[in-house]
Formats: C-alpha cells, sequence, structure tokens
C-alpha cells in the first residue's frame, strides 16, 4: 500500500512557485498540487498547468519515473527527463518544442497558459 496522499487542482490565491520550471503561478490560475506524507513527515508539491500537460503527454508515452518510496509509477521529474531519448523513441520532433518551453518557464509556449 502507497504513503497516504492526495492530489486537488485548486485555483491560485496568491504567488506559488511552480517546482518543475519555477515560474511563478499567479492568482487565478489553476494549478495542481500534491500533498502526502513522504520520508515520515508531510509534503507538499505544487506543479503549473503547462508542467501538468507535459507530465500528462509524458505518462502516456511510458516516460515516468518512480516513486522513491513505494517503487509505483509516478509522473516523470521533468529536470531529469532525456529528451533526446523521447525524441528517438516516439519519433517526436515536437518534444524539442515542449522540453523548450519548460527550460523557458513557458514564456514561448507550446501550451495555453491557464486562464482564471
Ligand atoms: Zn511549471
Amino acid at each position: 500500500m502507497g504513503a497516504p496522499s492526495h492530489d486537488t487542482t485548486p485555483i491560485a490565491r496568491t504567488d506559488h512557485q511552480c517546482q518543475q520550471c519555477g515560474r511563478t503561478i499567479r492568482p487565478g490560475e489553476k494549478y495542481h498540487r500534491w500533498d502526502g506524507l513522504y520520508d515520515g513527515t508531510w509534503q507538499t508539491t505544487k506543479t503549473c498547468a503547462q508542467c501538468r500537460h507535459l507530465q500528462d503527454d509524458l505518462w502516456n508515452v511510458d516516460e515516468r519515473s518512480e516513486d522513491f518510496e513505494t517503487g509505483d509509477e509516478a509522473y516523470a521529474w521533468l529536470g531529469e527527463v532525456d529528451w533526446n531519448d523521447v525524441v528517438l523513441r516516439t519519433g517526436d520532433l515536437l518534444w524539442n518544442l515542449r522540453r523548450d518551453g519548460f527550460r523557458l518557464q513557458w514564456a514561448d509556449r507550446v501550451y495555453p497558459k491557464s486562464t482564471p
């Protein structure tokens, strides 16, 4: 059995920082929030909508991480993705644009920014 955790998609009321790309999630934006017991303490991670879409897409092409505690499949940690390998495996050059979007904190975005 996995550690207790839950996922929510709240609307930001104050600024938050995306823990994947580092950009500021502004009030009114929807983001992904994960709360869970990890290593004996409660932890929270916040992910912006674009990074979450990217994680979803990576999941769908079997680019996944392993949960450190449970060994279960988990969403990829975007900073550790081997993008060249994803391009080679899928034959889809759009992954280069997605990677660049992530690195530029979605300033030059592939995925639409979430609207309030
Ligand atoms: Zn992000």
